[in-house]
């Protein structure tokens, strides 16, 4: 339980809140309780509050949803990118062969099997040959 306000303004208020919120909610409130509510209304706006605090609850949950959405497509995304891409990009395993009678070269990665002109050893981020 959170502290109950001591002062009696307070008190009156969060009561026209709760009845804010039950209203909203769709309960039914007898006519003393809709009097509580709107005099609470006249002095505090406690409708507009009640709606509001309803209105962040939803968008709380919406944010929520869409950001787990979001993880779950990135994990996606990224899974789908490893599977794609061979793991020795980045790595300093590529072979150098040399052109005969050129002053060129190749590297060719030792995992996938692809190749470049010239470069050096260390193997660019690629694709792995498809099938
Ligand atoms: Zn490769």
């Amino acid at each position: 339980m959170t502290a109950e306000p001591s002062d009696p303004m307070s008190r009156v208020l969060n009561a026209g809140l709760d009845l804010a919120r039950a209203e909203l909610e769709g309960s039914h409130l007898d006519e003393d309780e809709v009097r509580v509510l709107e005099l609470c209304d006249d002095i505090g706006d406690v409708r507009g509050v009640a709606l509001h605090e309803m209105q962040q609850a939803n968008l709380e949950v919406i944010t929520t949803v869409s950001r787990d959405m979001q993880a779950e497509e990135d994990i996606k995304a990224w899974e789908e990118e490893q599977s794609r891409r061979c793991p020795s990009g980045g790595q300093d395993v590529g072979r150098m062969i040399n052109i005969d009678g050129m002053d060129d070269w190749k590297i060719e990665c030792p995992t996938c099997g692809a190749m470049w002109w010239g470069g050096s050893t260390v193997l660019p981020e690629h694709d792995k040959p498809r099938g």
